[in-house]
């Protein structure tokens, strides 16, 4: 007996997977928007970058340079750079951006040992 319950949720998983992996692409082509592979960056100053891409659809093919411009802080860090004289974003459109985990610590496994 086949039980629809369990296959949908894998169906789902599946599409929206995909999704995401498509909106987290770097770089996205502008003619095409397909994911597109950075092949070579280089600092020009301290906030801008230029990026040599290319694009992964066979059908398209095509490359492209991009320019990658500082625009502000959310959260200055640790280090003190007055040189650079960096915007700052205000406030109330500072974005939830954590840091990367380190490791790959599952919160869950202190949870266990904290209360255990
Ligand atoms: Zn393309």
């Amino acid at each position: 007996m086949t039980r629809p319950l369990i296959e949908a949720p894998l169906q789902f998983r599946t599409s929206s997977g995909g999704e995401r992996a498509k909106h987290n692409a770097l770089i996205t082509c502008p003619k095409c928007e397909a994911p597109s592979f950075i092949r070579r960056s280089t600092r020009v100053t301290e906030r801008v970058k230029h990026i040599d891409a290319h694009c992964t659809n066979t059908g398209c093919g095509h490359t492209f340079g991009l320019e990658l411009v500082f625009r502000h802080s959310y959260n200055p860090g640790l280090l003190e750079r007055p040189d650079l004289d960096l915007p700052v974003c205000p406030r109330d459109q500072v974005p939830h951006i954590l840091p990367p985990e380190r490791g790959r610590d599952d919160p869950n496994q202190i949870t266990m040992f904290g209360s255990g």
